[in-house]
């Protein structure tokens, strides 16, 4: 599943786009009034967390990849297409995906600073929130898009092992200075997945993600799913600290 990163470069990819006009639209996504998204001119391109957006002047088309979304850029691909929308000066093609028809303002339907992505983004209150769910496992709480959107299963993954938190750890047991550190790390990596991406290196410099070796102490990494999730964790049960109550 594309992480919030993955979306922005996305976004810089369609960024010629912006101010053309769509002139045709289609596809078998039943949400969308194709008639009438074609003669728009695309105003701008935004993304939430995991969510591209394509904002026109009343309305905005949200295209979310879910787990096996794809896309092609001034070509197609050999598979049902969910959305197209073409222009004067090229065309993407969306597969697989979820797409939504928003009438609504951006703004009352987005809170920008649980992005981590965004410059409005608020560690402090991404730490409030988890803590307010003290019980949950910091590996799901990590993939919720409500307190750090954009976080996807790599960069949960890579910013325990950095912060060395072991993806177990109960979020009321880790000290709040640590949490703090964790989601600033999420901040972090993300603008760094992001620069590794536009240089096409991204696959380079994951240390644990899909990894066989700890690179700090050189022991097999464990690979598990976790929670209710079950989404894979791959860790260090050497260098990462497991926090959980004393009298577990
Ligand atoms: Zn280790």
């Amino acid at each position: 599943m594309p992480e919030g990163p993955q979306m922005v470069f996305l976004k810089d990819q369609l960024s010629h786009f912006v101010g053309e006009t769509v002139v045709e639209a289609k596809g078998r996504e039943k949400g969308i009034p194709y008639e009438l998204v074609e003669g728009q001119a695309l105003v701008d391109i935004k993304t939430f967390g995991k969510e591209l957006l394509f904002c026109f002047p009343q309305f905005t088309i949200r295209i979310h990849l879910v787990l096996f979304g794809k896309y092609a850029i001034d070509s197609t691909l050999n598979r049902a297409l969910q959305l197209g929308l073409a222009f004067e000066n090229g065309e993407v093609n969306f597969y697989a995906c979820n797409c939504r028809f928003i009438e609504e303002p951006l703004d009352n339907m987005y809170d920008w600073s649980i992005d981590v992505l965004h410059k409005s983004f608020e560690a402090k209150r991404a730490v409030e929130k988890m803590v307010s769910k003290p019980t949950q496992l910091i590996c799901e709480a990590l993939l919720d898009q409500n307190i750090v959107a954009g976080v996807g299963n790599k960069i949960k993954n890579e910013v325990l092992f950095r912060r060395q938190i072991h993806p177990e750890s109960l979020v009321g047991e880790i000290p709040v200075d640590k949490l703090e550190a964790l989601i600033e790390e999420c901040v972090t990596l993300s603008s760094e997945y992001l620069e590794w991406k536009r240089e096409g290196t991204d696959n380079d410099h994951w240390k644990v993600y899909k990894k066989k070796e700890c690179p700090r102490d050189h022991v097999p990494l464990l690979k598990e799913k976790i929670g209710k999730s079950a989404r894979s964790c791959y860790f260090c049960d050497k260098c990462q600290q497991l926090y959980l109550p004393d009298n577990l």
